[in-house]
């Protein structure tokens, strides 16, 4: 699958419960030495900034490097980490690399953001704020320059809870964006209780908007509702230049998708990105 690219994907066809009981043991075991280990690795994928058509910030995406040297995407492990209780100890690591990383670029005058991935039982830790404390002292990150990017159906639980830790973020410096907007339940409450920055909009909508007009309104009333607001949005998905000539009329500042660029390693990111006209 081309859009797979060389990310290799653990097989979902399995004839048997036991086989695929087996496949998930197996594969919490590779987390779990790959936690150890220090063998996730973070890819980077730029955001285009439309307005000034240059990477305003990129999002860290792990993967997982196997006993093979192969990388293994987060849908094969994602679901068993959070499982297994083990998205704390996933996120905390993902969050130090990415720190690590943007200190390294603030070090080089390179101005690029980072976003995070945050899950709701990395949130919901007692000792989250101080962790995150402890990791910028550890790690000499600039919180200005990160982003944590928050799944809307995760933020669920504890609306009150979730908004003073949001709100902790923002004083430190930080921003937040709701990833995935658009495919959770109560989209309009956290939009309107939480202090967000961005709006990412799901790319469920956005990968076919030139073909389907049912898109184009539904992305067009999610761009207008979070203007209105005062938020950004980003559209995720963005794979066609078709796809983001729609969104860009439609007035979005960000875009992210294979159509300005795959998630790369480190080695492989070009900063310098732009589109060509
Ligand atoms: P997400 O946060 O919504 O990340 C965007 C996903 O869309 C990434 O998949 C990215 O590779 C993919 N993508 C980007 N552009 C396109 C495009 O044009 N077309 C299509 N079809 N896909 C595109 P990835 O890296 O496989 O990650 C999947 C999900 O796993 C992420 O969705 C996020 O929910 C989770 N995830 C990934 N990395 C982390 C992490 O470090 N921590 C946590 N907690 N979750 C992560
Ligand atoms: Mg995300
Ligand atoms: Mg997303
Ligand atoms: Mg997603």
């Amino acid at each position: 699958n081309k859009l797979r690219g060389h990310l290799y994907y653990a097989s979902d066809e399995d004839d048997s419960s036991r086989s695929s009981r087996h496949q998930k043991q197996q594969m919490k075991e590779q987390l779990l030495s790959a936690l150890n280990e220090n063998r996730l690795v973070l890819f980077y994928q730029p955001i285009l900034n439309l307005n000034t058509n240059s990477i305003s910030h990129c999002e860290c995406l792990v993967r997982l490097l196997d006993d093979e040297g192969q990388f293994i995407a987060p849908a094969n492990f994602i679901g068993i980490a959070s499982e297994a209780g083990l998205m704390p100890k996933l996120d905390y690591c993902v969050i130090e690399k990415a720190m690590r990383q943007q200190c390294l670029w603030e070090d080089s005058g390179i101005a690029t953001g980072l976003s995070i991935n945050v899950t709701a039982p990395t949130l919901e830790q007692a000792d989250f704020k101080q962790r995150i404390e402890d990791l910028i002292q550890l790690t000499g990150a600039n919180p200005h320059r990160l982003i944590f990017e928050i799944v809307e159906t995760d933020a669920i639980s504890n609306l009150s809870v979730t908004r003073d830790l949001l709100n902790h973020f923002k004083t430190i410096g930080a921003k937040i964006a709701f990833d995935d907007f658009g495919v959770g339940f109560t989209s309009f409450e956290y939009v309107r209780d939480l202090p967000v920055d961005y709006i990412k909009i799901d790319q469920s909508f956005v990968r076919f908007i030139h073909e389907r007009e049912q898109d184009r309104v539904l992305v067009k009333s999610m761009v207008e509702m979070s203007h209105s607001l005062g938020k950004s949005v980003i559209v995720e998905g963005v794979e066609s230049r078709a796809a983001l000539d729609i969104v860009k009329e439609m007035g979005v500042e960000y875009v992210q998708g294979y159509h300005v660029c795959r998630p790369m390693p480190i080695s492989a990111l070009d900063l310098s990105l732009h589109l060509r006209h």
